[in-house]
């Protein structure tokens, strides 16, 4: 049994922008089920709202001043949560990076410095908390700091550094590195220092014991110039200690047999009572209620990352294919008003909704047909999983996490039921198009599309197979 400490900036349901917040959510509990012991620490933001007051834990003094430990359990677990309560910087409303109107807080590296200072407290046992960590894992550039000042500390740790997103940095200028009074010796290539600037990611990712990141696949993609944005040497001479683990799902919330934000629950074996969620799905957008057209959905932040630019470049001609497109997402203001202009001009074929909604996400999961990603990069993805597990097959770019997740349809996975969705390499939108019609295809044929569900459906997704991985990289430490 190893006493980890879970240090992550995001953390579902409490608060959540993307991927993160779900792996924090569900791989804590997943170890602590294989027996480990678990804690988390997390910012204390203004935009969590906890249904009960978090219960007061102690006081502690970093960087000469005073901040407040709180206590609350992660929902639908025994699992602790050490909440950071320093409302000076934390309390604003807004996402844990962004306020309201979307633009980054001015302070986020004085944030997340002090995020990682008291991690390093609590990971020492010098926040009266009675608990010493035996590994410390974090997350993404938010705890890039840690690993580098525990390499300060005798009696350290080991640290797991995880990456999720290559393309989120924490790049800040020498300047604040002075004003948020680190050590100097962190000023170093070997440390923080990038290029001239400081770079929180580059703490984790040259001071961790084990770097890892959340498919095989991308693990070796950032050690390429195109995805290791500048890191790639770093990340190749690592390489040994640099790992890819898929990320799980959580079952208890995506799984169409239980989930309670559908209307219609189904199985592998009742894949006919799909059919009502996508009724449900068409009714909810107001397009023609249809069963024999097929839905093509998609969900996620509205950035390039996600190839929303080849969508909005190829929807046209996607509308002209019997399908019907609906999508929820939000972020670039541009890609939202292009999106709302093909809605507009497709009230028959085309639904946008713009925002961020956990029950609609669901509804489109259950209710559509295919699941489009057609990503530049993905780490892991999590909707192509979900999808999977819905019966509703992805059509995906071949990168990261989509390449590893899903099987391609073609004669020879089709025939011995491996196939999962329709992959296509190329960032076109010809590629893209010519694999949406390839999917069509196999849709009119309906016995080879319910194999095709099933095998997507019956793939084990949990997080018990993943978290058995990071406790064998725990375990060499
Ligand atoms: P990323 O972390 O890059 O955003 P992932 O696919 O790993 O992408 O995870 C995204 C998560 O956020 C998924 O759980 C997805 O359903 C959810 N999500 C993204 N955008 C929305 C939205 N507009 N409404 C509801 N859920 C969303």
């Amino acid at each position: 049994m190893k006493k980890i400490l879970f240090v992550s900036s995001e953390i579902h349901p409490l608060i959540k922008t993307g991927g993160l917040a779900d792996v924090a959510g569900s791989l804590p509990i997943a170890l602590d089920k294989l027996g480990q012991d678990v804690r988390i620490v997390l910012p204390y933001y203004g935009a969590i709202k906890l249904s009960q007051t978090p219960e007061y834990r102690c006081t502690i003094r970093v960087n000469n001043t005073d901040i407040n430990i709180l206590e609350t359990p992660l929902p639908n677990s025994s699992l602790t949560i050490w909440l950071i309560d320093a409302p000076l910087l934390f309390s604003g409303e807004g996402n844990p990076y962004s306020d309201e109107f979307g633009n980054a807080w001015h302070n986020n590296a004085e944030r997340f410095a002090l995020f990682c200072r008291i991690a390093v407290e609590i990971a020492q046992n010098r926040a009266h908390l009675h608990w010493k960590a035996d590994i410390v894992h974090c997350n993404d550039w938010q705890s890039g700091l840690v690993p580098a000042l525990l390499t300060q500390e005798p009696n350290r740790p080991s640290t797991v550094f995880t990456i999720h997103n290559m393309a989120y940095q924490g790049v800040f200028s020498k300047e604040t590195f002075y004003q948020l009074n680190l050590s100097n010796q962190l000023w170093h290539q070997n440390a923080l220092e990038y290029h001239g600037m400081m770079s929180f990611i580059k703490g984790g990712i040259a001071c961790a014991d084990h770097i890892t990141t959340v498919s095989p696949t991308y693990a070796l993609e950032i050690q390429t110039a195109e995805f290791g944005y500048g890191l790639e040497g770093l990340l190749h001479h690592r390489h040994h200690e640099l790992n890819g683990i898929i990320n799980g799902i959580d079952l208890e919330q995506w799984h169409p047999e239980k989930d309670n934000r559908i209307p219609q629950n189904y199985n592998l074996h009742s894949l006919n009572k799909k059919a009502d969620n996508k009724s449900a799905l068409q009714q909810r957008v107001a397009l023609p209620v249809d069963n024999s057209i097929p839905i093509i959905g998609l969900i996620g932040r509205l950035v390039d990352q996600k190839g929303i630019d080849l969508v909005i470049d190829a929807l046209e001609n996607i509308l002209k294919l019997p399908v019907q497109f609906i999508l929820l997402g939000s972020g670039d203001k541009g890609f939202e008003h292009r999106l709302k202009n093909f809605a507009h001009n497709y009230p028959d074929k085309c639904a946008v909704t713009i925002g961020y909604n956990e029950d609609f996400a669901h509804l489109i999961e259950a209710g559509a047909d295919m699941f489009l990603m057609p990503s530049r990069f993905e780490p892991c993805g999590l909707n192509q999983l979900y999808s999977q597990c819905y019966g509703t097959l992805p059509i995906v770019r071949k990168t990261g996490g989509l390449a590893d997740t899903i099987i391609d349809a073609l004669p020879q996975s089709i025939a011995d039921h491996t196939a999962s969705g329709f992959v296509f390499e190329e960032s076109s939108t010809g590629a893209m198009i010519e694999t949406i019609k390839r999917a069509l295809l196999l849709y009119d044929n309906k016995p080879i599309w319910e194999q095709l569900q099933k095998n997507a459906m019956g793939k084990d997704f949990s997080w018990e197979n993943s978290a058995q991985k990071y406790i064998e990289v725990y375990n060499t430490l």
